[in-house]
């Protein structure tokens, strides 16, 4: 079993997760079983209580884990099945060895971070190396060298480094240099004082990851190689990339990166193939149809609370040659001046998840803009929440329908709480959770895009659509296309009469690749395409 180690220096945010998962990509296609695993160094237990704002996206797993936004990088890079045990934080490893000091585990001695909480970290490692079937895995460790509360992560993998031994370890440490525009210069500076950081806690990195604006020369690896103490060729360039995040593979096997990394693990492995991966590139690359498609949320100027629905975008787009360019719309403003002014000419409307009652009425009127226009829609999680109501209130004429999470009190509670989560008070990880079976109904456009009649979905969300109103919505043209497996729980909802408008309880986006892009999103794209061209020929008859 090999082991990579990724640290980060300089400043956050600084690609590690990309970086991870483009090498997983990269020794995959080697031929090596890779699995990734991240550290987070905060004491939350998971990142699902925290906002968007603080955190971006929170990325759900087939186990319902919620988990850091990078664990969706490695799931679209690679084929790795991740679990919770992929994605550990400060806050679980804690509540570990403070559950085993109650219970008296330790037999009196004193429970110290050396070695109590270093262990249980050692532990986790090996845990997913176990559960994983694999040969390699990656470790990215959250935060950047010389927080304070990475020192225990960072103190465990030392250890651990040593424990296997040096053919079975490896270090690389992702780091910026950056150009100063005003002298025309790279600078290495803080480079080698983020590797000082780390050999003073006895880490010496065997590969250097820089991540620049502009290619760094000859000289500047050469200092950078002589101060932070590798070989040449062991730092690599890591620029901005131009078109997609996808074209970093192939920048870092150009580097040779994952040439060094199988010499340095002792592996000899044939090259690895990227030809799919490159025709996916191309497509991206030369797209023969552009659509435009309206984001319609409350986190817009957050550029990743929506991170997994972009890159579903991309996928789908790419699959149907077509550019997606994506038109952020606050549902705030909406709220305030109606949606045609945002929504005009636009071909397609997607409403994601979200909690919380700020933007709903907004969210509300795209929903009602884009059935009364014809307009394709796609629904996620409250998205689809929102389209019931909207067609409760202006279809039914119920006009005070609501959520209960919005209103708890509305007379028409078209989306409601059911029994088990209405005992719920704790506020973590108590969601309804994790993939589950979803049945459609044949003859939908549900059923069509998929081309199956059952698949599995993650879910995230606590209300659900009220049984109550199932019956009237469908006979007034509000279709159930797809149902829970025991039909409890209503999980994607489309309108007959209009091209394409579906909703759905749960998240495709989490499910989606480069080059296996979900079903529904390439449907809805494919209707927002076609919706595209009737508007660019406008004697061509889309209606009916
Ligand atoms: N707030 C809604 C619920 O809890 C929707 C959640 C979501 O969109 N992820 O059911």
């Amino acid at each position: 079993m090999k082991h990579i180690f990724v640290t980060g220096g300089v400043v956050s945010s600084i690609g590690k997760g990309l970086t991870a998962a483009a090498l997983g990509t990269l020794l995959e296609r080697r031929g090596l079983r890779v699995t990734l695993q991240k550290f987070d160094p905060y004491l939350n237990v998971d990142p699902g209580t925290m906002n968007p704002y603080q955190h971006g996206e929170v990325y759900v797993l087939d186990d319902g884990a919620e988990t850091d936004l990078d664990l969706g990088h490695y799931e679209r890079f690679t084929s790795a099945r991740l679990t919770r045990s992929n994605n550990v934080t400060t806050g679980q490893i804690y509540e570990a060895v403070l559950a085993k000091e109650r219970r008296g585990d330790y037999l009196g001695k004193t429970v110290q971070v050396i070695p109590h909480v270093t262990d249980e970290i050692k532990e986790r490692i090996r845990a997913v190396a176990r559960e994983d079937e694999c040969d390699l895995v990656i470790t990215e460790i959250g935060g950047t060298t010389g927080d304070i509360e990475g020192l225990p992560f960072l103190e465990a993998v030392r250890q651990f480094a040593m424990e296997v031994g040096p053919r079975n370890a490896l270090f690389l440490h992702v780091t910026l240099v950056p150009y100063i525009k005003a002298a025309g210069e790279l600078k290495t500076k803080p480079t080698q004082q983020s590797v000082a950081k780390l050999r003073e806690i006895g880490i010496q990195p065997h590969i250097i990851v820089c991540r620049t604006e502009v290619p760094i020369d000859l000289e500047v690896r050469r200092k950078i190689a002589l101060y932070c103490n590798v070989p040449l060729e062991a730092v690599i360039e890591e620029q901005d990339v131009e078109l997609s995040i996808y074209e970093l593979p192939l920048a870092l096997q150009q580097e040779g990166l994952d040439e060094l990394v199988c010499r340095h693990l002792g592996l000899q492995l044939g090259a690895a193939n990227m030809s799919d991966w490159k025709e996916f590139l191309r497509r991206l690359a030369q797209p023969k149809h552009t659509v435009e498609v309206a984001i319609v949320g409350k986190y817009i100027e957050h550029q990743d609370a929506y991170k997994s629905l972009c890159e579903a975008l991309t996928h789908a787009g790419a699959e149907l040659e077509a550019r997606v360019a994506v038109r952020r719309v606050d549902a705030g403003q909406i709220e305030a001046q109606g949606p045609a002014r945002y929504l005009d000419g636009i071909n397609g409307i997607l409403v994601p998840g979200g909690f919380g009652s700020r933007g709903v009425e907004g969210k509300i009127a795209a929903a009602r803009y884009a059935r009364e226009e014809r307009i394709p829609y796609l629904g996620l999680c409250l998205g689809m929440q929102i389209a019931v109501i909207e067609f409760a209130r202006n279809v039914l004429g119920l006009t005070r329908a609501h959520s209960t999470e919005f209103v708890p009190e509305t007379p028409d509670p078209v989306i409601c709480l059911l029994d088990e989560q209405r005992r719920v008070v704790v506020k973590g990880g108590t969601m309804r959770l994790g993939s589950s079976l979803c049945i459609l109904r044949p003859g939908t456009r549900a059923w069509a895009a998929y081309g199956r009649s059952e698949v599995a979905e993650r879910h995230r969300h606590r209300y659900e659509v009220n049984h109550a109103y199932r019956d009237r919505m469908e006979k007034a043209g509000f279709l159930v296309s797809g149902v829970a497996a025991d039909d409890r729980l209503v999980e994607i909802m489309e309108l007959v009469d209009h091209p394409w408008f579906v909703g759905c309880q749960f998240h495709p986006e989490f499910q989606s690749k480069p080059n296996r892009p979900h079903p529904l999103f390439v449907a809805f794209l494919r209707a927002a395409l076609a919706h595209a061209q009737a508007a660019r020929y406008p004697l061509l008859e889309i209606r009916n």
